[in-house]
Parts: C-alpha cells; sequence; structure tokens
C-alpha cells in the first residue's frame, strides 16, 4: 500500500469509527436476510403491450416481415423507424441479433480478408468473432479506467491494413467518444460503434450509434431491451446502410428500403438471412417504446447509490466520459489491488449484496480459443496470411486491461430495484470498504 491510500484506508476505518457493525464475513448479521439480485431489465417491463403484439401476428397470420395475408405486415417497418429516430441515424436495420448485426456491419464496411480491425481487449466474443468470420484480422488494444477502447492505445495499432476502429460501449458507460473519432479521423479509418450493452445511453447529448459511421446493437435477454434474441444496424451512411441490408437478405434490396434510400447505390451482392420476424419485431417495438422509462429507472437507481457512497474516503469510480449520460448499469470502485477487490467479492456476497468482477465481457486475448486461433476451416484466411500468423494474442498483448478488470469490483444495478434495495447497496458498500480499504 503507498501512502496515499494508507492514509485513505486509515480516514475510511476511523470514519466509521467505534459503531462499526460486525461484517456479515466476520460473523455479524448481513445487510440483507436474502441476497439482492436483479433479472433481465426489458422482460421485467413486459406487459399487454407485448402481449397484443404477439396476439396480433397470431391473429393475423403474418409472422414474415415481407408479406402475408392481407395488409402488409408493419412491425418490423415500425421498429426500424422509431428505431431510427430514437438513435438519431437516417436508417436502421433490424436483424436476428447482436452477432449478426456485427456481421452485417463487416459487409458494410467491405471488411475482408488482408484488412485489419482494432477492437478493445475486453469485450463481448462476437466482436471478434464478426472480424475473423469476415476473413480478417482481429487487433486487440487496450481499455482504460471506463472499460472501454483507450483512445491512447490506438495509433500503435494502426498499420495500412486497418479498416475499421470498433468502439463498444460495455455495461452503459459510452466510451470517450471524441479521443476515439479524433485518431479515426486523423488515420481515416471508420468508427463502428457497438451499442449493446448500452441501448439508452448517450455522450454529450448523442446517442450512442449516432457518432461514428455506423453503429450495431443486441436486443438478447441480457440487454436494456429484449425480445430474448434480436439486432440492429443503424447509420445516417446510406451506402453503409443499403449493403447491411443487403447482407441480411441474401443480397437483395427490397422495395421499402429501396423507397427510404431514394436510389441503390451500389451493386447486388450474396448475403446471408438475418431477417427479423413480426414477432420478434412487435415484442421490440412496444419494448422500444418503454426504453426511455427503463433507462430512467436505473439511471434513478445507480444515482442513489453514487450519492450514498460519494464522500467515502479515497473513493475512486470507474471512468464516465459522461456521467449524466450512461447508464449505471453498475457502480465500480477501483480497488488498486485483485487482493482488494476478491476481498471486497467476499465480504459483499456475505452481506447478501454480491459484486460483480466486471462480468459480461471476457479479456479476449487471455481466452483459450482466441489464443489458439482455432477458425471452423484451417485454410480460413484471418490467420494464414504473414501478418496472421505472426499476430500473438495472450496475455502481453493487454497488460493494462487485465489490469484494470483485476482491480475494479462493484454491484450491478436493476430499474426494478426498490429505494430499499438501492440503499443495502450502499449500506453494504460502507459497512465493507472501510475493511477492505484497510487490507
Ligand atoms: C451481447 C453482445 C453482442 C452480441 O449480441 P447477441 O445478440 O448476443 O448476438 C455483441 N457485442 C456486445 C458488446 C454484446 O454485449
Amino acid at each position: 500500500m503507498n501512502r496515499r491510500d494508507f492514509i485513505a484506508a486509515s480516514a475510511a476505518a476511523a470514519a466509521v469509527g467505534e459503531s462499526a457493525p460486525r461484517l456479515a464475513a466476520q460473523g455479524g448479521a448481513p445487510v440483507r436476510g436474502t441476497p439482492l439480485h436483479g433479472n433481465f431489465w426489458g422482460v421485467q417491463y413486459y406487459d399487454g403491450q407485448e402481449r397484443q403484439m404477439v396476439l396480433d401476428v397470431l391473429e393475423t397470420g403474418r409472422p414474415f416481415r415481407w408479406y402475408g395475408p392481407g395488409k402488409p405486415p408493419d412491425k418490423v417497418a415500425a421498429l426500424e423507424k422509431e428505431f431510427a429516430a430514437r438513435m438519431q441515424t437516417k436508417y436502421a436495420l433490424a436483424v436476428t441479433s447482436g452477432t449478426a448485426a456485427l456481421q452485417c456491419a463487416m459487409a458494410a464496411c467491405g471488411i475482408g480478408p488482408g484488412d485489419e480491425v482494432i477492437l478493445p481487449s475486453w469485450t463481448w466474443y462476437s466482436c471478434f468473432n464478426a472480424v475473423v468470420l469476415a476473413g480478417a484480422l482481429p487487433v486487440c488494444a487496450e481499455i482504460d479506467e471506463t472499460f472501454n477502447l483507450d483512445p491512447s492505445d490506438i495509433e500503435r495499432h494502426i498499420t495500412p491494413a486497418t479498416k475499421l476502429i470498433m468502439a463498444v460501449h460495455l455495461q452503459g458507460n459510452p466510451a470517450d467518444m471524441d479521443s476515439i473519432m479524433a485518431v479515426a479521423r486523423k488515420h481515416h479509418i471508420r468508427v463502428l460503434e457497438d451499442c449493446s450493452q448500452s441501448v439508452g445511453a448517450s455522450y454529450k447529448g448523442h446517442p450512442l450509434g449516432s457518432m461514428g459511421d455506423l453503429a450495431i446493437c443486441s436486443m438478447q435477454a441480457n440487454k436494456t431491451i429484449t425480445a430474448g434474441e434480436g439486432g440492429a444496424v443503424y447509420s445516417s451512411d446510406p451506402v453503409l446502410f443499403e449493403r447491411a441490408a443487403r447482407f441480411h437478405d441474401i443480397g437483395t434490396l427490397r422495395e421499402p428500403f429501396l423507397k427510404n434510400l431514394g436510389e441503390p447505390r451500389t451493386a447486388a451482392f450474396i448475403g446471408t438471412n438475418f431477417r427479423m420476424s413480426e414477432f420478434t419485431g412487435g415484442v421490440l417495438l412496444s419494448q422500444l417504446r418503454k426504453l426511455d422509462r427503463i433507462v430512467g429507472d436505473v439511471r434513478t437507481n445507480a444515482q442513489r447509490v453514487y450519492k450514498g457512497i460519494a464522500d467515502l474516503p479515497g473513493l475512486q469510480l470507474r471512468k464516465l466520459p459522461d456521467p449524466a449520460g450512461e447508464l449505471g448499469t453498475g457502480v465500480y470502485i477501483d480497488f488498486k489491488t485483485k487482493e482488494r477487490k476478491m476481498k471486497f467479492l467476499a465480504m459483499m456476497k456475505a452481506e447478501n449484496v454480491p459484486g460483480n468482477g466486471p462480468s459480461g465481457s471476457v479479456i479476449l486475448p487471455i481466452d483459450k480459443l482466441i489464443e489458439s486461433k482455432v477458425t471452423a476451416h484451417p485454410a480460413w484466411p484471418s490467420f494464414n496470411t504473414p501478418r496472421g500468423k505472426a499476430i500473438q494474442y495472450g496475455a502481453a498483448c493487454c497488460p493494462k486491461t487485465i489490469d484494470i478488470i483485476n482491480r475494479f469490483g462493484g454491484v450491478l444495478m436493476d430499474p426494478k430495484y426498490t429505494k430499499k434495495d438501492c440503499d443495502d447497496v450502499v449500506a453494504a458498500i460502507r459497512k465493507v470498504y472501510p475493511a477492505v480499504m484497510q487490507a
């Protein structure tokens, strides 16, 4: 422990003083009788509206977005229109998942064999996989204390082959977009925003996804709004949108898209099928109309916790490039060492307010599958170019990321937590923090 930490820890201990309640980890009464746990956010808001959407599809017999009996199906189309409006982009394309959306984004940007894509070392597998499935090479950069791409670690990874930078907004917190865009623009490289874990969040007043060249999100069950599965590609660039739309629908561009775009701008090319069904579209349309309520609820809860712990001595939270824009998915503290973080997690568990490690992403370079560069076919281009053969993943390529994920710990929030739940989070952190910082 350095001198500054020691003073902070001593002050923390003194602040609690004689009246410190005994830690549950040491036999005292826990803050709660039963463990606090959240649930799928969007699912907790399901009501008659989602039900009506599903029933409507069943009763009209129009589960396919492009045609059916009677009047044309309209749910996926309405979702795309309202989603684009909410995210302040010109176009939005509904697809079957966030992973599918990433694959569409790769096709939109023309990413393929010989190309390189820079992505954060801490993110979800799909980001890495989409690059590999396009035949291109993923290059992992460090994260910073936002848990997102470190803008100062991008430049050293740029080569003449770099075609795209993935800015992933993880666990509700916007990445430092001003700095990321500045590096990207300087080198004339496109930026893809992956908003999967931050749907509804914003950066300096801009909805996430509206600042880069294009964006994707997931609407899988763990994300802000959900139909179990689902995703979107969104952009204000008509060429990128057209290419994504073609890729998601076996290369075709259906009449309604053409009408919206005015004219086709690219030749057809071979695509796949990531079309969304009307069932999914209907549920997601209902969910989208509740997005601001869900976001408001979780922000209110996170604010209550931030406020309740703000005076803890020496407290250092996760870096928030725009505190007003983040969702408040989790409240994270820098414990400076892994040992202290682990102690925090054990003590919080005993208090029945389980901590979080952080989760929901992986340190990609140290994942066994990624380290071994295994693909479905041994001749797959990604790792068969000279550069692909030479690139090494593993711990040596992201020491800063590993350190940050090791030393931060926190508590996940939930939009449906009651005031009492939030106060329990505050009480548990206040109870264990002095003991953790003393260690
Ligand atoms: C969940 C997630 C995805 C993938 O979305 P799916 O809908 O599960 O395919 C992609 N990127 C990030 C950052 C995610 O969290």
